[in-house]
């Protein structure tokens, strides 16, 4: 890609979009935040010009995340990662959004793979035989990681109701001596014919063939293994540099070694630890702010390559301004909330906030793009410049199983209205 060097250090960083003071965020999260906006700002911010004209997948972003640690951030310290617990990750995709959607999305698929199985996992109730298995297992994984910046996607999506945790995943994994043989379709699965692995969320079938969302397993599929194949295009309206193609697992022989989690513990961590689900919101809320920081530089007349002319001084302009940024602290105060208290076991009022969260950040993204677009006006929609493409990718978000803007209001209505065991059926 033809991105002009720049010196990463001599760089004018944008703001944080937390302040560490104002946050007390941690010496060692306000130096990640920075890592962030340094490389989004540098590298990133061009390169997802083409990334998304092309819909090709962020390669180079990928290699910038690996050699500044990013790609290692929530693998324990012991394993040699940087030990970044929720909200940590939350903090700095949040800032990687701003630059590149598709890079802070398909970075979330990632880190999951180490954050669920190192930190969340290490929250839930295990027996000691299958704690010191798993602490061999993702020892593999971790390596992997840190030492080849290998890279581990995250298709759960089967186009059916599996993957709003309505019903048992479609795609199976029969036992067999040393593993299992995995079979079936993942779809919008994001990084494919780019990841290493496939974190794969699939069922383990009992003996008699019946399925159960309790014998969830989370397997790191080779994408090299024989019977994976990646098919069909890709060719959407936003977040175009995830790569969201369809995953084919055709008899693939899955090694006992490959469990990013001991039987049991996904279905666990997703009844015990439900902000798991809430790791693709930090993308969106980066999106939100990159919306407004543009139109404000864009009604100062201070966007780079665009005339020098003001337009700041219209009252209908100013009153956008502040419809945004109110829209934009509301999402934030919510948000950083709910990345902080993020925990096993949470309370009622934890997990419908997060719910609220969720809801408002992908909304609020969206929402904020459009009034931005609408407030700079035709020049600021130019595929030049990056609000357009802003607009398309926060309009992904509210998308996104299992907490989609729809289920997060349908889940909010029922839980504030009903305590666990009540019916009116
Ligand atoms: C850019 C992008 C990247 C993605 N990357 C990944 C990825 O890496 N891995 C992955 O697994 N998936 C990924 N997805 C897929 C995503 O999570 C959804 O699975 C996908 O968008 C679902 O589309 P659908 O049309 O099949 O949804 P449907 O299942 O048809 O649902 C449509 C809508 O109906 C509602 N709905 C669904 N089920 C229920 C229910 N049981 N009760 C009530 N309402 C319901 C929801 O609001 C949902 O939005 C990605 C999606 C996008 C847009």
């Amino acid at each position: 890609m033809n991105v002009p060097a720049v010196d990463i250090e001599s760089v004018e960083l944008d703001a944080p979009m937390f302040d560490p003071v104002a946050f007390r965020l941690t010496d060692q999260q306000a130096e990640w935040c920075t890592l962030a906006r340094k490389l989004g700002k540098t590298k990133f911010a061009d390169r997802a010009f083409e990334v998304d004209r092309e819909a090709k997948f962020p390669t180079e972003n990928y290699k910038d995340l690996h050699e500044n640690g990013l790609l290692a951030l929530c693998v324990p310290e012991r394993f040699g990662g940087g030990g970044a617990g929720y909200q940590s990750y939350s903090l700095v995709a949040a800032e990687i959004g701003r630059y590149c959607g598709a890079t802070a999305l398909t970075w979330n698929m990632h880190v999951c793979s180490t954050l669920w199985s190192g930190p969340l996992a290490d929250d839930l109730e295990m027996s000691e035989e299958d704690r010191a298995a798993h602490e061999k297992r993702r020892a593999i994984h971790y390596k992997r990681i840190v030492e080849d910046g290998a890279i581990y996607a995250q298709p759960f999506s089967e186009g059916g109701a599996a993957a709003a945790g309505a019903v048992a995943f479609s795609t199976e994994a029969v036992p067999v001596e040393g593993g299992w043989i995995v079979r079936g379709k993942k779809i919008f699965a994001s990084l494919s014919g780019n990841a290493d692995y496939y974190g794969v969320l699939c069922t383990e079938t009992e003996p008699d063939g019946t399925k159960s969302r309790r014998n969830t397993l989370y397997l790191a599929v080779d994408a090299t293994a024989k019977g994976v194949s990646v098919v069909g295009d890709w060719d959407p309206l936003g977040m175009r540099g995830t790569v969201s193609r369809t995953l084919l697992f055709d008899d693939v022989f899955v090694p006992e070694t490959e469990a990013l989690m001991p039987r049991g513990l996904y279905f666990k961590a997703a009844s015990n630890w439900p902000h798991m689900f809430m790791t693709l919101s930090p993308t969106y809320m980066g999106q939100a702010q990159a919306a407004y920081d543009f139109t404000v530089a864009y009604l100062r007349g201070e966007v780079p390559g665009m005339p020098p002319v003001k337009r700041r001084m219209y009252p209908t302009k100013q009153i956008a301004v502040a419809e945004m940024r109110i829209k934009l602290e509301q999402a934030k105060a919510l948000w950083f909330q709910a990345v902080t208290e993020a925990c096993a076991n949470p309370s009622k009022d934890q997990v419908l906030r997060a719910w609220a969260t969720q809801y408002t950040v992908m909304e609020f993204a969206n929402d904020i793009a459009r009034l931005a677009i609408r407030t700079c006006g035709g020049q600021s929609m130019l595929k030049s410049l990056p609000l357009e493409r802003i607009y398309r990718d926060s309009r992904c978000g509210a998308l996104m199983l299992p907490w989609t803007a729809e289920l997060c209001v349908d889940r909010l209505g029922r839980g504030a209205l009903y305590e666990p065991g009540e019916s009116d059926e």
